[in-house]
């Protein structure tokens, strides 16, 4: 191994506040694996909450592992190495467990090039006696694992905080017994909560492609996996500080989980159900503890400005002359004393998303938010201080039309006219930035069974915008690459049979062009088929507690352009989860 990595690994680990170093002797050794660089895995607060849970265990040690970048992955590559963790830089091969912590599709191509790079088959089947076994988790894997399942030993379905130590205990009893990797896989299948292994699950297709059925080769593991979920008695945050993440060193806090507001096309709002906020005494404490160590914050919620007493929160880190950045707001929900709070932090941009530019599209999605509501919160956010303001919006939405593009021209127009005379007093205006991403149809959303919208459309109508809004003074107007939303597509509702074009395109360098083109399989089918609403779907065994009756009837009056309620907890078991987890949740 060449020593500049051991070098550059060890000047980042002095970077770090909070790393666990662990003696190995007679633990369960994991390598936690991040598919992509070190800065975006340690902004990732669901990977270092995992990184967590294993070290706190005393049998376990764990250690990270990054796709090397730049500088970095040459000297990997000339030196012909193999890739190491970051602790203790030891080879992949010498672990036990690999596991991977995923929260986007389009990260799975580092899946593969991890592997590879820490030399380990890339397929199940190929690993031999003594290979680690490889394991992935987070929200990915609990809304359609087929995908990755021939690359994949097992998957742990669901919230780490209630499933991981029960996988744990289980792995380390039978390592010590068995050597058969086979025998290993299907004692925890049958025994922990949300195990997954695909070799132990077969599937049929009908004539036209679509599945005929999906079941278990043997009796003894479950036909269905159930998703477990965390109570959140526990306010996580982030433990390891470095200045090399996207927020700086800042610690991170969650300030609670899921969101309540049933946006029809967002998979985390469903499957992180029900919403679960944490208490404000219990956030204040979080918080004060934090402040004795660093003066610097991220909030990460759904929406932040709808957590039930926010203000005094944010009020407390300011007192203590603290700063604090937050990950989203909603329109609707922005008081003046919030924003106050945000500019005396020194937060220089805003972040909303309208999602839609027509009333009726919105309604379609479920947004819950009018015009009216959009062009009142920017008048109390450009009058409170010359924030810069991002504008999230999706194009290619089911039932979108020509005139809901022109909708979303207007609305920026609009948006700019306010915040030019609400600013016009102090003589300066901030920017307005927009983020216009392709819509990708998710599992256990009611927008499940629609397809992604025609590559030709979506780029005539990111061509339109581009020349209706570029020329607007002080707009500046970002797009996706619609490629990569057909890849995320394909990624997000394929089957199992998906998972030989991710292989094609890794022995191709990456090249998704040749590999879609000479697929054996029709990547279309997987892309633009709208889905039977009565046809069984790739992540159907996958029991996250929604009823799909209930996804379905959502679906029906997005059609229809139609809301429905939002989560009442306690008081609402429309979608099925409530009643089933019995759970008390806070509210
Ligand atoms: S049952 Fe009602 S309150 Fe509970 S998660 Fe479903 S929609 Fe929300």
């Amino acid at each position: 191994m060449p020593g500049d990595i051991i070098s550059l690994f060890r000047a980042r680990l002095s970077h770090e506040k909070g790393t666990a170093i662990k003696d190995w002797g007679g633990k369960v050794s994991v390598a936690l694996a991040y598919p992509n660089h070190y800065r975006l895995g340690m902004s990732n607060l669901g990977f270092q909450v995992v990184y967590h849970l294993l070290n706190q265990r005393t049998d376990v040690v764990a250690e990270r592992v990054f796709l090397p970048e730049g500088h970095e992955m040459s000297l990997l590559l000339q030196a012909g190495g193999s890739l190491i963790s970051l602790e203790s830089q030891r080879r992949l091969s010498k672990f036990d467990l690999i596991a991977f912590s995923l929260s986007f599709e389009n990260d799975y191509p580092n899946i593969l090039k991890i592997l590879e790079l820490g030399k380990i088959p890339l397929l199940s089947e190929q690993r031999p006696p003594g290979c680690p076994f490889v394991v992935a988790g987070g929200i990915t894997t609990f809304l359609n694992p087929e995908p990755l399942s021939s690359f994949m030993d097992f998957f742990l379905l669901g919230e780490a905080e209630s499933n991981l130590n029960q996988m744990l205990d289980h792995f380390s009893e039978y390592k010590g017994l068995y050597s058969d990797r086979k025998k290993i896989i299907r004692n925890l299948s049958q025994n922990v909560t949300g195990l997954y292994a695909p070799s132990l699950y077969q599937p049929e297709y009908n004539d036209d492609g679509t599945i005929k059925s999906f079941s278990p080769r043997e009796s003894m593991v479950p036909a269905k996996i159930k998703v477990c979920r965390s109570a959140c008695d526990q306010v996580q945050v982030s433990k390891i500080t470095t200045p090399e993440t996207e927020f700086g060193d800042r610690i991170l806090i969650e300030l609670g989980r899921g969101c309540g507001r049933s946006c029809r096309f967002c998979a985390a709002g469903f499957v992180y159900r029900p919403p679960r906020i944490h208490p404000k005494t219990d956030l204040m404490n979080a918080v004060q503890s934090a402040l004795k160590t660093n003066t610097q914050l991220g909030l990460l919620a759904s929406n932040v400005s709808d957590i039930p007493g926010i203000e005094a929160i944010t009020a407390k880190i300011v007192e203590n002359g603290g700063s604090f950045s937050v990950s989203s707001l909603r329109a609707d929900t922005l008081t003046q004393a919030f924003l106050s709070h945000l500019a005396a932090a020194g937060q220089k941009t805003l972040a909303i998303a309208p999602e839609a530019g027509s009333d009726r599209l919105r309604r379609a999605i479920n947004k819950h938010l009018t015009k009216e509501q959009i062009i009142d919160s920017i008048k109390l956010i450009a009058s409170t201080e010359d924030f810069a303001i991002r504008l999230y919006f999706l194009i290619g939405l089911p039932t979108e039309t020509n005139d809901d593009i022109e909708a979303l021209v207007d609305l920026v127009k609009v948006i700019k006219h306010h915040m030019v005379k609400q600013s016009a007093p102090r003589g300066r205006i901030g920017q307005i930035r927009l983020s216009i991403n392709c819509f990708v149809p998710k599992p256990f959303t009611p927008f499940q069974w629609f397809c992604l919208e025609d590559m030709r459309i979506l780029k005539e109508r990111q061509k339109r915008l581009k020349k209706e809004l570029g020329k607007e003074g002080g707009v500046k107007v970002n797009f996706d690459v619609a490629k990569w939303a057909y890849i995320q597509a394909l990624l997000s509702t394929g089957d199992r049979r998906v998972g030989s074009i991710l292989l094609k395109a890794h022995s191709l360098k990456g090249d998704w062009t040749k590999a879609l083109k000479f697929s054996e399989i029709n990547p279309d089918f997987f892309v633009y088929r709208p889905r039977g609403i009565d046809e069984t779907l790739p992540w159907d065994f996958v029991d996250n507690g929604i009823e799909k009756s209930h996804l379905a009837k959502e679906y029906r009056l997005s059609l229809e352009a139609k809301e429905s309620e939002i989560c009442h907890v306690g008081k609402c078991y429309r979608c099925g989860v409530c009643k089933k987890e019995r759970i008390h949740y806070i509210i």
